[in-house]
């Protein structure tokens, strides 16, 4: 019988990485320098987007970034939303600018997305840095997909050669991770609900990332034995726990390592936030 798979610690990492981007913050400071500016904008009260806005606040401030949430009232037009990100784009000391999605109903995220400025774009959202990414060049790239690779790396320094299969083709999680591993020399598949088969075309990758939002979706029988799994899903059962996309309790013996849900690809999206927000400043401020 094989070995348990190795659980890879999502919130291990992230503590390490914003550790790592705190120390540069610190050195920056102590140099004279002023510190990156993180601004998130929350448009209503959703519960859940409260929490990930205060969450992010919190973490950016305890590394020493400065950090501002703006929160404003559901009823803010669309027109009052983009003079908003219009001030920020236009205020030099901000870094990064982050709009918290989802945007209320009478707002066209994707209006508010092309209007924050490039270089501040920390969730890497804007079209031209997603242009930047299909083509290969550098850019800001969205956080979960950032978060993904840096996990792969702990377990996977090469992965040139490898087959990695994506279940999932979201402009925020399935797009940009396929790109980033393609970058990364692999072989990408990018699966979706269209797939034919796709038990088969999952068995046969050395690197599975799951990003569909189903619960227990991906099947411990369609992993390869010693296969990389990265599971992206976050998705609430009806006794309130939260669990992703794969099977995991089953894969745990058959894969060579495996994300937890939570504790994996989570924690590590706001941490690649703020290592967004130092490569924003870094690029803008020399
Ligand atoms: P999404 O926009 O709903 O995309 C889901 C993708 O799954 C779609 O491309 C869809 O295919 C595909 N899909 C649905 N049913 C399928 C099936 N039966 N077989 C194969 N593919 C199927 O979701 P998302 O924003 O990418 O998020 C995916 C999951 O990740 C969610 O659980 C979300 O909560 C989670 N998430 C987690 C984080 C984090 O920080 N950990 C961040 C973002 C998202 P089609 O395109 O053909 O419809």
């Amino acid at each position: 019988m094989q070995d348990q798979a190795r659980i890879i610690d999502g919130k291990a990492a992230a503590a390490a990485l914003r550790a790592e981007i705190g120390l540069e913050i610190a050195a920056i400071k102590s140099a004279g320098g002023s510190v990156p500016g993180l601004h998130v904008v929350l448009v209503g009260d959703d519960p859940a987007s409260r929490v990930y806005v205060a969450s992010k606040e919190r973490l950016a401030a305890e590394i020493g970034m400065n950090s501002v949430a703006h929160r404003l009232p559901a009823e803010t037009s669309e027109a009052e939303l983009l003079a908003k990100i219009e001030a920020l784009n236009a205020d030099d000391s901000v870094d990064g600018i982050l709009v918290q999605l989802p945007l209320p109903k009478h707002i066209n995220s994707g209006a508010i997305i092309d209007a924050i400025d490039p270089a501040k774009d920390v969730d890497g959202l804007h079209p031209i840095n997603a242009g930047r990414l299909a083509g290969g060049k550098e850019g800001l790239v969205p956080c979960t997909p950032l978060g993904c690779m840096l996990l792969l790396r702990q377990v996977l320094p090469t992965l040139a050669g490898l087959e990695a299969v994506v279940i999932g083709r979201s402009e925020l999680v399935g797009r940009p991770v396929a790109q980033l591993l393609l970058q990364a020399d692999c072989t990408v598949t990018i699966a979706h609900s269209r797939t034919r088969d796709l038990a088969s075309v999952v068995r046969r990758a050395d690197i599975v990332v799951a990003a569909v939002g189903r619960p227990h979706f991906v099947r411990a029988d369609w992993i390869k034995p010693g296969a990389t799994v990265i599971d992206v899903g976050i998705n609430r059962l009806p006794d309130g726990k939260l669990t992703g996309d794969v099977d995991f309790a089953q894969a745990l013996n058959v894969a060579g390592a495996i994300t937890p849900v939570p504790g994996g690809v989570g924690p590590m999206t706001i941490a690649c936030l703020l290592r967004n927000t130092l490569t924003a400043f870094r690029a803008r401020r020399g």
